[in-house]
């Protein structure tokens, strides 16, 4: 069965680093899809025997302080509402910040399906932050390294059973 996953998270956490990771070059070109703007990037990835769509909310980077939580929040939910199952990207050596448990939030509400992941924990880095991330409520984290490839199989032991 194919499925679609959405990366969501605050700027920097390494949603497009995973992203590229898991397409590859399999990139589609979004700008050729009716209906799919430049802000949210969807690719054809693969996992393992695991096969699905991909979905980066990007042009969060953009995003100015006033307007900062109407539209993330837009996009955000716009991805979450295109997607079977969210990964929620945190920043491990940084720990949760308010921006994280807003995005949080939206997806306590949201979506059915959230896997939390707690990026940039290559070697043992970012075990505190990985530790404080119990606390969104949104069950175990699972420690990645996007750069670097450490965690995928992990990620895969939790996406196959729900695929
Ligand atoms: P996005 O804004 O969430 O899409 O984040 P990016 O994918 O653009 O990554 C933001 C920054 O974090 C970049 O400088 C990446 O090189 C860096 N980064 C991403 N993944 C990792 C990782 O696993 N480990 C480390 N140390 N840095 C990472
Ligand atoms: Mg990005």
């Amino acid at each position: 069965m194919s499925f679609t996953l959405a990366l969501v998270g605050r700027p920097n956490v390494g949603k497009s680093t995973l992203f590229n990771r898991l397409v590859g070059k399999r990139l589609a070109l979004v700008d050729d899809q009716p209906g799919v703007t430049r802000d949210l990037r969807e690719g054809a990835a693969r996992l393992g025997d695991l096969r699905f769509t991909v979905i980066d909310t990007a042009g969060l980077e953009e995003v100015t302080d006033d307007s900062l939580q109407g539209r993330m929040r837009r996009l955000t939910e716009r991805a979450v509402d295109m997607a079977d199952i969210c990964v929620f990207m945190i920043d491990a050596r940084v720990g949760i910040t308010p921006v994280d448990e807003l995005f949080a939030e939206i997806l306590r509400k949201r979506s059915a399906h959230v896997i939390l992941v707690a990026n940039k924990a290559e070697g043992r880095a970012g075990e505190e932050g990985a530790l404080e991330a119990y606390a969104l409520g949104l069950g175990d984290p699972i420690r990645v390294s996007a750069e670097h490839g450490e965690g995928m199989n992990e990620l895969y032991a939790v996406l196959q059973p729900i695929a």
